[in-house]
């Protein structure tokens, strides 16, 4: 088959900054112990790659030795939970610049009394991480969710009267529909009800990467999308592409899983292959290499 590779198939530049960032520092101090906080990013087979190479992952302060380096990942950390690891190890901060750029404007909206509206995954570290920047902060995750926060943001001002002072950003990798939706319904309750600052915080990359994704397909007779089922930007890939009609889209997370399918691939077909960005290189390539073979 004929495998075609979208240019931002697989590790986003933060992903990619972090991996370079964690292989230097193992190289230039031989004897460092690696603690990733947190995964560094949603695939269990590269943090088992990771756990191979010496770098551990903790999802607790606790299991860090003394005099271990801990490294804070791409989607960033709770600023409390990170001023508590600076005070007991030597820190290395991986957060990517645009999420700190996220946390950076959250902070500095709070301290001009904005009540924050993130649109994101409540449960995800990078909203975790972008909450504890703000003072009173709402998360958004569904359109049906907008309606009681903008009634509430509406209903109380500490400071009094209206219009209420609203600071609007995104997850990095938050739908664009989804925050386009729920800044038009803060748009529409009127400029005497909010004074809206809204800051399109969502990753260009990703955005590209689904534009030409989506172009791509049409061209393809098959299309993987491959990722962990646990990573969020997978999943919302290949609900993307799912839902165009058109030739089958497959969610797999290895080449074992692909093969376990037991597809009928047309020899000399179009292949459209999309890594995740969360997606290792190496297994991007088992499978690019197995459907060039058919
Ligand atoms: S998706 Fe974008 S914002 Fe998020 S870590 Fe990657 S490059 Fe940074």
């Amino acid at each position: 088959m004929t495998v075609i590779i979208p240019e931002h198939s697989g590790f986003c530049p933060g992903v990619s900054n972090a991996e370079k960032n964690i292989f230097r520092l193992k190289k230039r101090e031989p004897g460092v112990r690696l603690f990733v906080y947190g995964y560094l990013i949603n695939n269990r087979k590269y943090i088992a790659f990771l756990e191979e190479q010496g770098v551990r992952t903790v999802e607790s302060m606790e299991d860090i030795p003394e005099g271990a380096v801990v490294i804070v990942r791409t989607h960033g950390l709770d600023r409390n939970e990170e001023a508590a690891l600076r005070g007991r190890f030597r820190v290395v901060d991986l957060t990517c610049p645009k999420v700190k750029k996220v946390q950076n404007e959250i902070d500095a909206h709070a301290r001009q009394g904005y009540a924050v509206v993130i649109v994101g995954k409540e449960d995800h570290p990078e909203t975790r991480g972008h909450k504890s920047c703000a003072g009173e902060c709402s998360v958004i995750g569904r359109v049906e969710e907008c309606a009681p926060v903008v009634d509430r943001l509406q209903a109380a001002n500490p400071g009094g009267g209206l219009p209420r002072k609203v600071f609007l950003c995104a997850q990095t990798t938050a739908s664009r529909d989804l925050f386009e939706a729920i800044v038009s319904a803060f748009q529409a309750a009127g400029p005497g009800i909010f004074d809206l600052s809204v800051y399109d915080s969502i990753c260009p990359v990703t955005d590209r990467k689904e534009r030409e994704s989506l172009r791509l397909r049409k061209d393809a007779d098959v299309t993987f999308v491959v990722g962990d089922k646990i990573s969020a930007n997978a999943s919302k890939l290949y609900r993307l592409l799912s839902a165009e009609p058109g030739t089958p889209v497959y969610f797999v997370e290895d080449l074992a899983e692909l093969k376990s399918l037991g597809l009928d691939l047309p020899p000399g077909g179009k292949a459209l292959l999309i890594a995740s960005a969360s997606t290792p290189a190496f297994i991007e390539q088992d499978i690019a290499l197995y459907l060039e073979s058919l």
